[in-house]
C-alpha cells in the first residue's frame, strides 16, 4: 500500500478505524517549523464517536490477535518491518519537514521503526509465556496473558522511533492498539501505520488524532482500554495517571528528563567535548535523554568551557532539508520563546550566556534558536532545575565526586545521566550512584540506549520500563493456575 500521497495542500493523515481509512470534517494544518509559511499537510481532529469506534474495534480484534501463537504474530511484525524498510525516503522528508529536524535525524527515527519491529519479532522464538513452579504437591502454572486493548500516546519529537518502540512489544504480546498521533507531527507516523495496518487482523491497529486534552483524554478514560503506554511530558503523564486511576488501568510512562553529565578530571577532553555537544544539541536539544546539565571538575573547567564553546560555535542552524545544517529548528514558537525566556532569566541571575553558532540563509520564517552555553549559574536557577527541552546548556564546576553526585541527583527527574572518564571501571562505580534509569559511560546521545537495554525513568521521569525484553514483560497480566493444597 502506498500511503504517501502528496496533494497540493500537502500530505493528509486520516484516521484508521477497524481496518478502514476514515476522514473527518475538521482538518488542522501541520506547518513546517523551519518555514512557518509552508503547510506540510493536515490531520483529522477525531470526534469522541471516532475514538469509540477505534476502541470497540480494538476490543473485538483482541480475542483473535491474542489467541494467535506468538510465533505467528512475530511473522506479521516481520512483514511490517519489511514494508517499512521500503520507500523510506518520502517518510524521512515528511518527518524532517513536519518537526524541523535534520534529515539525518529523521532517517534514524524512520529506519528505527523497522529495526525495532524485527528485533521484537526475533524474541518470539525463545520467549516463554508459561512457567511451571516446582512443587511436590499438585501443580502450579503461571501464565502471561496479554493485558488487552492498549492506548499508545506518542510525542512529536521522535514520533516514528518512539511510536514503534511502544508498538512493537505491545503487538507482539497479543494486545491490540489505538495509537494517538502527536498534533505537532502526526504525518510520518500516520504514513508508517497506514502502510502496515492491513497486515494485521482488522481492528488490531487503529489510529486517532486530535488534541490531547480532548481526544487523548477520552481515549485514556475509555472503559474499553486496559493499558495506557504514554511517552511525553511529566505534566501530561501525571494527568494520565489520574485518569487511568478511575478504572485501575495499567500504565507505563516514559516522561521528561533533566540529564546530568559528570566530567571527571581524567576525561579525554577532545572526545568528551565533541560527544557532549552532540548529546546536548541533537534535535535542537528536544530529546528526552539529551544532556541537559554538565558538571565539570574545577581543575579542567576553564579548558573544558573554552573547547566546548569553540565546538558549539561551529554549529550551523538551518532547515533540516539543507545539507549544510548541523542543527534544525525548534518545534514551535512556544518552545522557542521558552528558551529565550529561560536565557533571559539566567542572565538576570548573573550568569554568562554565550549565544554561539551561525544561522544559514532562509531561517527568518522558522522557529530557530542558536545554541547557547551558560556558565556561572546557581543550582536553583530554572535552567538547572527544569527541563529546558531546547538548545541551551548550563555548564557548572564541582570540587569532589561526592558533591557532583549529590548535585546531579538533586532533581525530581531521573531519566538518564553520564560519567566521562578514562578509567572505565571507576566510571561504572560512580555511575551506579546516580539516580537515573540509564547511566552511560563516555557517551550520552541518541542511540546510546540500544533496543535491548531497559529504558525508563526514576522519580518523575516515568513509571515502568520500555525497550528490551522487559518492555515485552510489561505487556502481560500474570495468571496463576494451581491445584496445590495448603500444608
Ligand atoms: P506532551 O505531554 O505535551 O504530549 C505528548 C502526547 O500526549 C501528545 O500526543 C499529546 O497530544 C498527548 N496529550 C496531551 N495532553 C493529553 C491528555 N490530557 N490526555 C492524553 N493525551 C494527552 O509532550 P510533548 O509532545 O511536548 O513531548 C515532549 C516531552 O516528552 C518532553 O518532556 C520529553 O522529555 C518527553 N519525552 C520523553 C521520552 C521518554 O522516553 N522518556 C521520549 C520523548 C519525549 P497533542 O499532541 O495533541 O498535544
Amino acid at each position: 500500500m502506498t500511503a504517501l500521497v502528496q496533494q497540493p495542500e500537502g500530505y493528509h493523515a486520516s484516521l484508521i478505524l477497524d481496518g478502514r481509512i476514515v476522514d473527518g470534517p475538521h482538518r488542522p494544518e501541520v506547518r513546517n517549523p523551519g518555514r512557518a509559511s509552508e503547510i506540510v499537510g493536515s490531520f483529522v481532529s477525531a470526534s469522541s464517536a471516532d475514538v469509540d469506534v477505534a476502541v470497540s474495534a480494538a476490543v473485538r480484534a483482541f480475542q483473535e490477535w491474542a489467541a494467535m501463537p506468538m510465533i505467528e504474530r512475530a511473522d506479521v511484525l516481520r512483514a511490517a518491518a519489511e514494508a517499512l524498510a521500503e520507500d523510506a525516503d518520502g517518510r524521512i522528508h515528511l518527518l524532517a519537514r513536519e518537526n524541523g529536524q535534520l534529515l539525518s535525524e529523521a532517517r534514524g527515527g524512520v529506519m528505527g521503526a523497522s529495526r525495532t519491529l524485527s528485533w521484537y519479532a526475533d524474541l518470539a522464538a525463545t520467549y516463554e509465556v508459561v512457567a511451571e513452579l516446582p512443587t511436590s504437591n499438585g501443580r502450579v502454572i503461571v501464565e502471561k496473558q496479554p493485558t488487552g486493548p492498549t492506548a499508545l500516546i506518542v510525542p512529536w519529537n521522535a514520533p516514528t522511533r518512539l511510536g514503534f518502540l511502544s508498538l512493537a512489544p505491545t503487538l507482539l504480546a497479543g494486545n491490540t492498539v489505538v495509537v494517538k498521533l502527536p498534533s505537532e507531527a502526526p504525518l510520518a507516523l500516520f504514513d508508517s501505520l497506514a502502510r502496515i495496518h492491513h497486515l494485521f487482523p482488522k481492528g488490531t491497529v487503529n489510529v486517532v488524532s486530535g488534541s490531547g486534552s480532548t481526544v487523548g483524554r477520552h481515549l485514556v478514560s475509555h472503559p474499553g482500554i486496559r493499558r495506557v503506554s504514554f511517552t511525553g511530558s511529566t505534566a501530561t503523564g501525571k494527568q494520565i495517571l489520574r485518569l487511568a486511576a478511575n478504572s485501575i488501568k495499567r500504565v507505563s510512562l516514559e516522561l521528561g528528563g533533566n540529564d546530568p553529565a559528570i566530567v571527571l578530571p581524567d576525561a579525554d577532553l577532545d572526545a568528551t567535548v565533541s560527544e557532549l555537544v552532540r548529546g546536548a544539541f541533537a534535535l535542537s536539544g528536544q530529546m528526552c535523554y539529551a544532556v541537559k546539565r554538565i558538571y565539570v571538575h574545577s581543575s579542567i573547567y576553564g579548558e573544558f568551557v573554552a573547547a566546548f564553546r569553540t565546538e558549539v560555535d561551529a554549529i550551523r542552524v538551518g532547515s533540516g532539508l539543507d545539507a549544510r545544517s548541523t542543527m534544525g529548528s525548534m518545534i514551535n514558537a512556544r518552545q522557542r520563546d521558552r528558551i529565550i525566556q529561560i536565557l533571559r532569566q539566567s542572565e538576570a541571575a548573573g550568569a554568562e550566556v554565550a549565544i554561539l553558532g551561525s544561522t544559514l540563509d532562509g531561517t527568518e520564517d522558522g522557529w530557530f534558536h542558536l545554541p547557547a552555553v551558560v556558565t556561572g549559574l546557581h543550582d536553583e536557577s530554572a535552567l538547572v532545575r527544569e527541563e529546558q527541552f531546547g538548545p541551551a546548556i548550563p555548564v557548572m564546576s564541582y570540587e569532589t565526586e561526592a558533591e557532583a553526585i549529590t548535585r546531579a541527583n538533586d532533581s525530581e527527574f531521573g531519566l538518564a545521566s553520564s560519567v566521562w572518564t578514562s578509567d572505565i571501571e571507576h566510571g561504572f562505580d560512580l555511575g551506579r550512584k546516580l539516580e537515573a534509569g540509564s547511566t552511560f559511560i563516555n557517551i550520552h546521545r541518541a542511540g546510546a540506549s540500544g533496543d535491548d537495554m531497559p529504558f525508563g525513568g526514576f522519580k518523575e521521569s516515568g513509571l515502568g520500563r520500555g525497550h528490551g525484553v522487559v518492555a515485552l514483560d510489561e505487556q502481560y497480566e500474570l495468571h496463576t493456575v494451581s491445584s496445590r493444597r495448603p500444608g
